[in-house]
């Protein structure tokens, strides 16, 4: 058997800029690329008393500062089709496949459940973490399992839809097991017919027009009105929505609609509404607006831009100054949906 040597592959100092879509000019005091499963397990156990940092495609991460410790990108890569009966597929995805790139192969292969998420930005592995969503669909529809390997112990666990405790761009991930797993792969059940066209969210439908409705027109369309709001990570450093939308019961909501008539607001289920994070930030006229390398989107103030040269403290400073700032006049408090390391 081959006996690698861990410590040659593992680069210090390594620059992070071009691993995150905020293009920060950070880096990490080690840095490991992971391809298969033997070598994260290897290189878990040689490096168990530092301080571990998962990094997929860096599109949902604010770097402020130098990351101490070992950051491992994941690029475990392999789409399978584990099960399939006449009217579903169970597909195994590893964590480090491209997730539009995932979406773009279900819907050449006439799969049905997730062409509403395309163009999101980021790998596999990262879905389950915040629950991915977009225009009426979440994760969490198709989420059959994801497999993981225990930073601590490396031992390996499965958990199903509800072991997850999946909720608005959360997960047991994101909370009770924060920095605990390791996802590795990520198992969907999709549709092969009698599809579930979701097309009532946004302008979805409108965009589809007089065209046949099918998984292909619903990508198509997601991906026209994405294109158009949101900005290009390439050619602006950003992390898509960085602020969640406040979740608010009928009381709350009630008050506020007296005082800010035209506030929007969705009713989600009884006495739970979820308030507009884009208008509360509009209202406060941040919208559009610069503030030295840093700013918020012209064309949606939920996404906070990098202007060129920012910093991650940059970019924070700004999100405080709009929490703050929504917190003194509507009394909500604004959660990142970044994770800020
Ligand atoms: C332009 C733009 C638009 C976006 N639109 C949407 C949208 O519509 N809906 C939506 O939900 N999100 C959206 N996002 C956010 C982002 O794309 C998602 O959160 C995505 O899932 C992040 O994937 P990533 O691989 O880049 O994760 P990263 O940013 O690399 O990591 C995010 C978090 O997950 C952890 N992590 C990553 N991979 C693993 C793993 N394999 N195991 C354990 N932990 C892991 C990281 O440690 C970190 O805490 C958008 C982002 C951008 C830039």
């Amino acid at each position: 058997m081959l006996n690698r040597n861990f410590d040659l592959e593992i680069k210090s100092n390594h620059s992070l800029e071009k691993l995150n879509t905020f293009g920060l000019d950070v880096a990490s005091e080690s840095f490991f690329i992971v391809k298969d499963l033997k070598d994260l397990r290897n290189i878990l156990l040689k490096n168990k008393n530092k301080k571990i940092t998962v990094l997929g495609g860096g599109s949902n991460i604010l770097f402020t500062k130098f990351l101490d410790g070992l950051c491992l990108k994941i690029d475990l890569k392999g789409i399978d089709i584990v099960e399939e009966n006449e009217k579903n597929v169970i597909v195994n995805v590893m964590a480090g496949e491209n997730w539009n790139d995932f979406v773009e192969w279900s819907v050449n292969n006439g799969f049905g459940g997730i062409e509403n998420l395309s163009l999101i930005p980021g790998l596999v592995g990262a879905a389950p973490i915040q629950n991915i969503g977009a225009y009426g669909v979440e994760l969490k529809d198709v989420f059959v399992s994801c497999n993981t390997i225990n930073i601590n112990d490396q031992t390996e666990k499965e958990f199903d839809e509800k072991s997850c405790l999946f909720g608005y761009r959360t997960s047991r991930f994101k909370t009770t097991d924060k920095n605990i797993y390791i996802i590795t792969s990520v198992k969907v059940r999709l549709t092969k017919e009698k599809h579930k066209y979701n097309i009532s969210y946004g302008t979805v439908k409108e965009e589809i027009g007089n065209r046949e409705i099918n998984l292909k027109s619903i990508s198509k369309a997601v991906i026209k009105i994405r294109k158009s709001k949101l900005p290009n990570t390439d050619l602006i450093g950003n992390c898509g929505s960085f602020f969640k939308n406040p979740v608010i019961n009928e009381l709350k909501y009630l008050q506020l609609k007296k005082k800010f008539p035209s506030i929007s607001v969705f009713k989600v289920k009884k006495n739970e509404y979820k308030v507009s994070a884009a208008w509360l930030i509009e209202f406060l006229k941040y919208k559009g607006k610069s503030f030295g390398n840093v700013g918020v989107y012209k064309n949606q103030a939920l996404v906070l831009v990098n202007l060129g040269g920012a910093t991650g403290k940059e970019v924070l400073s700004l999100a405080n100054k709009i929490i703050s700032e929504v917190y003194s006049t509507f009394k909500l408090s604004l959660q990142p949906e970044v994770e800020i390391l």
